[in-house]
């Protein structure tokens, strides 16, 4: 059985004289190491390129391909390249080993074979390899994640300067109209101004919205206070009295008896409550209702911001919190808005190492649930 199970590979060895082949195999196979064998430079090419050994161990003298060969075209296939090849050798001469080397060989063994020497070798070369395939696994992560920021950032310049163009082409517009036919009384000074406003203020709501998500995605410095979340709430609902009469809308807030005391950045935790709620109202019709409230459960306080308003088509669910998105539907549309909301909202929920999900019926309502796990300092400081 092996003593380092760790340094264990895969390892073909080649060479044409059955003796050294059982020698070597009895050697290998003793430390847990898995071998195969090739008795010729084809037949170990065929194997090399259909099983990919770890480690390649090669006689040099062979009849038909010799050693020096076969290493040459393992190193000139891509596939197989970085198998390392460690060349068995009776010939001892400087010149041969050198030959060896720039073949592409990164190591020897001299016959006959010395125990210790072989699985020394062995494991060397199996440590080198292993390290190396560590690295190319880090690298082709490092890729993955660079390609889908990438991404991210390009769906974003694109998002940006979609919604841009609309209210900058509105302004356009208006110039035009001012030029061809301007005002000559109030009412139509005002009919303009209304409109350039109208399209500044989409410009400048989509503006603050993307640097606010820019701010929170580099990561801008949280301050987290371990304070009552039950006053926090209240206040929210106190800051929507007046938009939500407006609508008719009821405004309800349920909280348990206990206070419960949550570590949090108060600005961001307090902006991810405004963002929920200015859409609980905009996405509600008159007369609907909302309601907050607080519940305490086994491993963490869940927090509902529940209405019953439009509701949400289940296939837009998943996209909801994606910078930009917006529910296509005509009802939802009729709404401004810049789609950039409730990502930044998933972006403080996560930072409050929180979840949201969100639970919908069309024409019924949606309850945006944040789950903000407990923590023992949130506690203690009761
Ligand atoms: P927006 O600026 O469009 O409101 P958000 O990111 O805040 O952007 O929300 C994304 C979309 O999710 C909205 O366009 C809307 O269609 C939908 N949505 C968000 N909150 C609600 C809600 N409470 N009820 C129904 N739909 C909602």
């Amino acid at each position: 059985m092996t003593n380092n199970t760790t340094l264990a590979g895969y390892i073909l060895l080649v060479d044409d004289i059955i003796d050294n082949l059982d020698m070597l195999t009895d050697m290998l196979e003793n430390q847990g190491h898995k071998v195969q064998i090739a008795l010729s430079g084809q037949e170990a090419l065929d194997k090399i390129q259909s099983d990919k050994p770890d480690i390649v161990l090669l006689d040099i003298q062979m009849p038909g391909m010799d050693g020096y060969e076969v290493c040459r075209k393992i190193k000139a296939n891509p596939e197989t390249q970085d198998i390392p090849v460690i060349f068995l050798s009776a010939l001892s001469d400087t010149k041969d080993i050198v030959k060896g080397f720039d073949a592409g060989g990164v190591d020897y063994v001299s016959k006959p074979f010395k125990f210790r020497e072989v699985m020394a070798r062995v494991a060397s070369q199996l440590k080198v390899s292993r390290q190396r395939k560590e690295i190319e696994s880090l690298r082709e992560r490092d890729k993955q994640q660079f390609e889908s920021l990438a991404k991210i950032k390009n769906n974003f310049l694109y998002g940006t300067a979609h919604d841009l163009k609309n209210p900058l082409t509105g302004l356009l517009l208006y110039t035009q109209l001012l030029r061809a036919t301007p005002p000559d009384n109030q009412e139509e000074i005002e009919e303009v101004a209304n409109g350039i406003e109208t399209s500044a203020r989409k410009m400048q709501s989509l503006i603050t919205d993307i640097l606010d998500l820019a701010q929170m995605q580099v990561g801008d410095q949280m301050n987290f206070v371990l304070l009552p979340l039950q006053p926090i709430l209240e206040n929210v609902i106190k800051n929507f009295t007046i938009l939500a009469k407006e609508k008719n809308i009821t405004l309800d807030l349920e909280t348990p008896e206990e206070t419960v005391n949550y570590p949090i950045d108060t600005s961001y935790f307090e902006r991810m409550l405004d963002n929920l709620m200015s859409n609980a109202i905009k996405y509600t019709p008159n007369g609907g209702k909302i309601t907050i409230s607080l519940k305490p459960c086994e491993e963490s306080y869940e927090l509902h911001i529940a209405d019953t308003g439009l509701g949400i088509p289940k296939e837009d669910i998943p996209r909801l919190f994606e910078a930009f998105y917006r529910v296509k539907k005509q009802t939802h549309r009729q709404e401004s808005g810049t789609g950039l909301g409730l990502s930044m909202v998933a972006a403080i929920v996560e930072d409050h190492n929180g979840t949201i999900t969100v639970e919908s019926q069309e024409d019924v309502g949606s309850t945006f649930i944040i789950d903000l796990p407990k923590i023992d300092q949130a506690n203690d400081a009761k």
